[in-house]
């Protein structure tokens, strides 16, 4: 089968909405290689969207998944529970980032993980109002969607948005935007649009993945941690994309000193499988009646049993040390291309841990990050054999989220082939 073949299959068969980063069709994958229908190999810098901290089929989240695939394979925790989901909370809840007890309830994608964590919020407070941060993504439902703080494409085509969600601007150094501009803007928020006593939850990515790997300055992070403890407001932490050992921690808000009390976790929860869930605190946890939370699927068997060999692969093979050295290799690499004038301009890596990523600046526009220039050198670099995604508002950013099990050569040769992707065609 060629990728050529499968490629006009595609567009005749599957609607253009959900859009494909590559045009090349995936075989088989192992840790952080993947091969198309063509026997064509690429260096997976993706991780399927930060889905693959342990790498394409991990061997314990196979033996893990095929041990369970001898017993049963659904039975919906709704119906008949099982141990897997237990022992996968307990797990969690010992390692939730704030202190005192937590309980865990488990879905299937981020978006439900989103949404969910705000419905606890709500129920817990019994206020209906949601803060979110502009640029910030939450998941393509309604009320994900609606959290998400970018229209196009999220929003545009979709009518009103559920009402009662906010967004304020997420502090940007490079961009003019201090955590003072933000905290302001929250302030006029809460004088013209909503009280804080109607706010339910605050829900912030401690790293803004799809925005553009954008750190939240520590000082934002405390500051909204001492408005929520002042008005009664619930601090939600989205982990999806920054959770599981990618910044070097369990979790990025671990980074920043403060405690939320409820976090969004799903991607690389479970090695591949689809898996999410909301960790929090225990009594805002059990504040929704029996039957309000769930879904047919969610905490599928199959999901948590490869989650908890996740945990234990994060454990034995030092995942979180591991995070940070490659981060180094990445971003020391990122550093001298900047010194080189045969590559495109490129800014300062920005990240923590493994969560590195890179505007394209464009040198006939002031050095301002250039639209598209991340999508651009994605392109370049798949044909220099590296699977790797752009983000940020404009398609400006080029970011990493290669498997932390990776070994060194296979990142330095995907490191080689970005190199490649960035050199000026003149
Ligand atoms: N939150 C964040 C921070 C994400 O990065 C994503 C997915 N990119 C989501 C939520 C939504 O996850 P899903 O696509 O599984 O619904």
């Amino acid at each position: 089968m060629l990728n050529d073949d499968l490629l006009g299959r595609r567009n005749d068969a599957v609607p253009r909405g959900v859009a494909t980063a590559t045009p090349v069709f995936a075989d088989r994958a192992e840790n952080a290689e993947i091969w198309d229908v063509e026997g064509n190999r690429f260096v997976d810098f993706a991780g399927g969207i930060a889905v693959l901290n342990v790498g394409h089929l991990h061997p314990r989240v196979v033996a893990a998944v095929s041990e369970q695939l001898t017993r049963f394979s659904h039975t919906s925790f709704q119906v008949m529970a099982y141990e897997s989901y237990i022992e996968l909370a307990e797990r969690l809840n010992a390692i939730a980032p704030f202190s005192g007890d937590a309980k865990t309830i488990l879905f299937t994608t981020g978006a439900e993980a989103t949404e969910n964590a705000v419905k606890i919020a709500r129920a817990a407070t019994g206020r209906s109002g949601v803060i979110s941060f502009t640029g910030g993504f939450h998941g393509r439902s309604a009320l994900a969607s609606a959290m998400t703080g970018k229209v196009n494409p999220y929003k545009r085509q979709f009518g009103p948005a559920l009402p009662d969600v906010f967004h304020v601007p997420f502090p940007n150094a490079e961009r003019g935007i201090s955590v003072e501009d933000s905290l302001k803007a929250l302030d006029f928020l809460f004088f013209a649009d909503a009280a804080p006593q109607s706010i339910a939850a605050i829900i912030i990515e401690p790293i803004q993945g799809e925005g553009g790997f954008n750190v939240a300055p520590p000082e934002l992070l405390k500051a909204l941690r001492t408005i929520c403890d002042m008005h009664g407001i619930k601090l939600i932490a989205d982990e999806v994309q920054s959770g599981f050992a990618r910044t070097g921690k369990m979790f990025a808000v671990e980074h920043s000193g403060i405690e939320p009390d409820l976090v969004a976790i799903a991607k690389s929860l479970a090695g591949g499988f689809p898996l999410s869930g909301v960790i929090g605190r225990a009594d805002l946890m059990d504040c929704v009646e029996p039957g309000g939370l769930g879904g047919t699927y969610g905490g599928s068997p199959i999901g948590c049993v490869a989650a908890l060999a996740v945990l234990d692969i994060i454990v034995d093979e030092q995942l979180l040390k591991r995070s940070q050295y490659i981060g180094g290799l990445i971003s020391a690499r990122i550093e001298g291309w900047r010194m080189r004038n045969d590559l495109l301009s490129i800014s300062a890596p920005r990240g923590i841990g493994s969560m590195i990523g890179f505007d394209i600046l464009d040198p006939d526009d002031g050095m301002k990050p250039m639209a598209n220039g991340g999508k651009q050198v994605a392109v370049k670099a798949l044909e220099a054999g590296l699977v790797i995604l752009n983000c940020g508002g404009k398609g400006e950013t080029v970011r990493v989220l290669v498997p932390l099990t990776a070994p060194d050569v296979i990142i330095d040769e995907g490191l080689d082939a970005l190199e490649k992707a960035l050199q000026v065609v003149s």
